[in-house]
């Protein structure tokens, strides 16, 4: 088993993290728990990991740091957070801020601030307000000019590792109250300002990630001068917008690395406790709420990886993508947590002994990605915003041209390199053309070619090819559906709840759509090159929207349960790609960590 040259470091990288079950590794569970118990900052990690090299991942290759792709940052996000959620979210948080300058920024920004990350100095995000939340128009923070230089005043709540890391992205209005051009982006470097200028908020007791520094800053007639707007004056909110989508991307990372370590623990509990004679895997409903939660993290993966190598192929449909991403993934993680809890039993509500308290501490950390950079419904309304336009443009059959065709292919094989990131061409709209929505037609019509010299079955083409024809029904029934709502609601469809399950509904389509086009131009490795692992996650989506179809029958369950053995018996992540599980010989399946 191998990676891709453009992915091979990540095994490297499993290795020298180690296995967190082992109390000297760099990241050790028992560790974290106790440091979350205090509710303390893990900062030995993070030292460890600072100089091990890690957080070189945080800048472009370009600007002397190491990063390549987002594919690949995503999976170093994902790594971390399978061991410790808080160690990963103060990982995304030092380089938060940074995001916009790579996007808009001048190449003397981008050099300054890159260096400034490479030497340790973070940049944080201090967008929201406490009164106003997610309204960011109503927002009150200003910047006055005067002379050569801005006053701002106001206060960011809550902002994380505000009180740690040295420079802050500060939101501020440079115009007339309620107008969209009314904003701007300020860096600001607190060892410039005097304490009456720059005032950190108290820290925030924490429900999850006890351990991180959530706080807040209040800036008092603080002076910026003009080269510390980043992109141009008026254009802020649209440099959120644009940098949120990267933002939302590393949140998403949290959620399935979270999920991966609970799956692992919950199946080890399964396989073995007994009851009533039996293993707990063994019962049919059980197992078919292990090969539910497999599938939900297979179809999370292919869309997460869907939205990070658009940032490379096609960066005006990360806004799209990632707001589909930022939606379907944490949401279906959520509840799948819920169902994992559920074959734990009580084990799952204790917060020390089983498992070393992986499975609540990941519960409860994990939950963070269903609201950071954009909650729900934000991400719900984008969605809705976009489908309106897209399905017209489906309906119509238009699909992609043969170039396009070529560009798209590459695009879903997930070990074929991607090529440079384009920061700059990320948008705030995505446009008519849904490249997943409009190509799915043609790899229907291609699939039976493109499966005909592999090791998949003809069963497996065939279930594949009629689940695909369903889902394409599906699309077409969806854009009926919409239809029909607009017309009865007029103009109050676009605040209806109607207009939230739309996109839902869309969202899941637009995974199937992934799963089918990444399962035929990926040549997957072993155990998941049969591709029987597809129809199943087929029909799990297909039973997100409507729960009353497409059961999985004993023999389905099983063929999935079979891959899961091979990942979790050869110590492989739960991920498309071979991604080593904690190094290797790892001690996961030791049962005594599972029942103590
Ligand atoms: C651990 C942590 C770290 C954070 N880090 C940062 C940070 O670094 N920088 C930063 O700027 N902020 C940060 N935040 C703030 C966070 O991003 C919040 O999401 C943001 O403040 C918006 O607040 P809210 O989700 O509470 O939503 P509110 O705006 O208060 O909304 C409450 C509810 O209203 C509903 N709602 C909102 N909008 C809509 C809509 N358009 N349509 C329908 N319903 C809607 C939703 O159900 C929503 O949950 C952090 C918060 C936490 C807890």
């Amino acid at each position: 088993m191998s990676l891709p040259a453009h992915l091979e470091d990540l095994n490297d990288w499993e290795k020298k993290l180690g296995d967190p079950f082992v109390d000297d590794s760099v990241l050790s569970f028992n560790r974290s728990l106790v440091l979350d118990e205090n509710s303390e900052l893990p900062k030995d990690c993070i030292d460890e990991l600072k100089s091990m090299g890690y957080y070189e991942y945080l800048v472009p290759d370009k600007w002397n740091g190491k990063l390549h792709s987002y594919q690949h940052l995503y999976h170093l996000i994902r790594s971390l957070a399978r061991r410790d959620v808080t160690v990963a979210t103060m990982y995304v948080l030092q380089a938060i801020g940074n995001w916009a300058v790579l996007i808009c920024g001048t190449e003397e920004q981008k050099a300054y601030y890159c260096q400034k990350i490479l030497e340790n100095e973070g940049v944080t995000w201090s967008v929201s307000e406490r009164e106003f939340g997610t309204d960011l128009l109503n927002n009150q923070s200003t910047a006055l000019k005067l002379d050569d230089q801005y006053l701002l005043n106001g206060e960011k709540w809550p902002i994380g590792m505000c009180s740690n890391l040295r420079f802050t992205m500060f939101l501020a209005r440079t115009g007339e109250q309620g107008a969209a051009d009314s904003f701007s982006l300020f860096c600001v470097d607190r060892e410039m300002h005097s304490s009456a200028q720059y005032q950190n908020l108290d820290g925030e007791a924490l429900f999850g990630v006890r351990g991180l520094d959530l706080s807040g800053v209040r800036l008092t007639n603080c002076p910026v001068k003009d080269d510390q707007i980043i992109g141009s004056k008026g254009n802020g909110l649209e440099v959120m917008l644009r940098t949120q989508q990267l933002n939302r991307i590393g949140a998403c990372a949290l959620s399935t690395g979270a999920f991966d370590s609970a799956l692992r623990v919950t199946m080890g509990f399964a396989e073995e406790r007994k009851l009533f004679d039996q293993k707990l895997s063994t019962i049919p409903i059980t197992q078919l709420q292990l090969t539910d939660a497999f599938c939900d993290l297979m179809i999370s993966e292919l869309v997460m990886n869907c939205a990070t190598r658009s940032l490379h192929f096609y960066p005006k449909m990360t806004f799209l993508w990632g707001a589909i991403a930022k939606y379907y993934v944490p949401e279906v993680i959520g509840k799948g947590f819920s169902e994992l809890a559920d074959i734990i039993g009580a084990r799952y509500y204790m917060r020390t002994n089983f498992a070393s308290g992986v499975f609540q501490k990941a519960w409860r950390d994990a939950s963070l990605a269903a609201f950071a950079d954009g909650n729900k419904k934000v991400n719900l309304k984008n969605v809705a915003m976009h489908m309106e336009v897209c399905l017209p443009v489906f309906e119509k059959q238009q699909g992609l041209s043969e170039e396009e065709q070529v560009e798209i292919r590459e695009f879903f094989d997930l070990f074929t390199d991607v090529p440079d990131a384009a920061y700059e061409d990320l948008s705030v709209f995505s446009g008519k053309r849904d490249y997943v929505t409009l190509h799915l037609q043609d790899v229907m019509d291609e699939l039976p070619d493109l499966l005909s010299s592999s090791l998949v079955s003809d069963e497996t083409v065939f279930a594949i090819r009629n689940l695909g024809a369903r889902i394409l029904d599906d699309f077409k029934m969806l854009a009926s559906e919409v239809a029909l709502h607009k017309n009865r609601l007029q103009k109050s469809y676009n605040y209806s709840p109607e207009s939230f399950l739309m996109a839902q509904k869309y969202s899941a389509l637009h995974a199937a759509a992934v799963v089918i086009s990444t399962a035929c131009y990926t040549n997957f490795q072993s155990p998941l090159d049969t591709l029987e692992w597809v129809p199943a996650c087929l029909s799990r989506i297909r039973r997100q929207i409507d729960p009353n179809r497409n059961y999985p029958t004993e023999a389905d369950r099983n063929s999935i349960y079979t891959i899961m053995e091979k990942l979790y018996n050869e110590d492989m992540a739960f991920t498309p790609i071979p991604l080593l599980y904690n190094g290797e010989n790892s001690s996961y399946r030791d049962k005594s960590f599972l029942y103590i």
